[in-house]
């Protein structure tokens, strides 16, 4: 099978799965226990959360939570700093770029009293700073924004909304970098919290990570035996903690090269693509290079993700999360992209294994699909 769905998840990389076994095999004692074994796994965890802060240069600035993936991630950052700041600003802000994993908990927080303001979208799918800076007030407990679009692909500027933020002091600031994460450069400039998921960069699924520049910042969302600083209790998982090292090192070590490698492929891809009568790129041109989201009016792209799939092309409408609501994407509405064009639109989405002969493979289908569907196209 040819794997373009790249943003929905990615194939372990082999040691990391072999980590996980290994560890499990020898290490398999509670990291809360107080015999030798569970001080020896305590010891462990702690190393391996500082070889990920090592890895960003972030020693003594950041905790590290591990969590079951970047939705908890979010839910941990977001409810946690809104329920510690609710007593003195109750201010959300957004923008409906945002992955389900935070409007959807933004959403249910305003449901218990918060307001939630929604920065403007620009053409080009980045938040609009200027908005940005009208919407600010000493009430804004929260400002979040993602580092890349899991749709488009586009970047957000971080550093200048962290700015923008960080001129009212009781503002938190929360990224969700989960689609920039061994695509382009992390960063951590004046970021309060920050999710990553690690299946979406060859680790395994069910592993998040949250990192906290001020874990006291946070109030407890998942009670118990009071592990992980006293905001995520639950008996730790040591092997995928370990596990997870071994992709975030690959990841991380090899962003620039994988960058220009996908780069190179998404300037073919779209290429190759505006060659077509009825044919749209709708991802803006400087987006992360590894997802293109492209529309075909006047076919559904649910039928062109089926058309490939029978070729054993895998690639998908706009997220697999997303992918089973009726309702058009918000992402694509925002950007002005025209209704039957979001109603066409696939995602490609590339990752460290995608290989030249792929996107090869991929051209050659497509002129194949686009044949079978190209009387419906308008
Ligand atoms: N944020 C973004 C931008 C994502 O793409 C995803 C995964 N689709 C998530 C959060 C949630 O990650 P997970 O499903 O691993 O919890």
């Amino acid at each position: 099978m040819i794997y373009l769905d790249n943003a929905a998840t990615t194939k372990p990389n082999q040691d990391v799965l072999d980590t996980y076994v290994k560890v499990n095999q020898s290490l398999y004692s509670n990291a809360n226990s107080p015999h030798q074994a569970g001080l020896q796994a305590d010891q462990l965890l702690q190393q391996t959360k500082k070889q990920i802060k090592d890895l960003f240069n972030l020693d003594g600035k950041f905790d590290i939570v591990f969590t079951s993936g970047a939705t908890e991630s979010n839910n941990m950052a977001l409810k946690g700093v809104a329920y510690k700041k609710k007593a003195f600003a109750n201010e959300i802000i957004t923008s409906v770029l945002e992955h389900p994993s935070v409007l959807e908990v933004v959403r249910s927080l305003e449901t218990e009293g918060f307001i939630i303001k929604y920065v403007d979208v620009t053409e080009d799918g980045q938040i609009d700073l200027d908005h940005l800076k009208t919407l600010m007030s000493d009430d804004v407990a929260i400002v979040t924004c993602m580092h890349v679009n899991n749709i488009m692909g586009q970047t957000q500027p971080i550093e200048e909304a962290a700015n923008i933020v960080h001129q009212y002091p009781k503002a938190h600031f929360h990224v969700d970098a989960v689609q920039a994460i061994g695509k382009v450069p992390l960063c951590f400039e004046g970021v309060d919290t920050l999710s990553l998921s690690g299946h979406k960069f060859h680790g395994l699924k069910g592993q998040g990570i949250l990192f906290v520049r001020n874990i006291h910042q946070l109030e407890p969302i998942i009670h118990g035996g009071g592990q992980e600083y006293g905001v995520r209790s639950g008996t730790v998982n040591l092997p995928m903690n370990i596990a997870i090292v071994k992709a975030m090192k690959a990841a991380v070590n090899h962003t620039t090269e994988l960058n220009h490698t996908l780069n190179e492929f998404n300037a073919d891809l779209r290429q190759f693509l505006t060659g077509f009568h009825g044919v749209k790129l709708n991802s803006p041109q400087n987006s992360a290079p590894h997802i293109l989201n492209v529309g075909l009016s006047g076919v559904k792209g649910e039928v062109l993700v089926n058309a490939f799939s029978k070729h054993n092309i895998m690639l998908s409408t706009t997220s697999a999360c997303s992918s089973k609501k009726a309702s058009l994407n918000e992402v694509l509405l925002a950007m002005n992209v025209p209704r039957k064009q979001i109603e066409g639109s696939i995602r490609i989405s590339m990752g460290a294994n995608t290989t030249q002969e792929d996107i090869q493979t991929f051209k050659e289908n497509f002129y194949k699909v686009y044949e079978e569907v190209r009387e419906l196209l308008v």
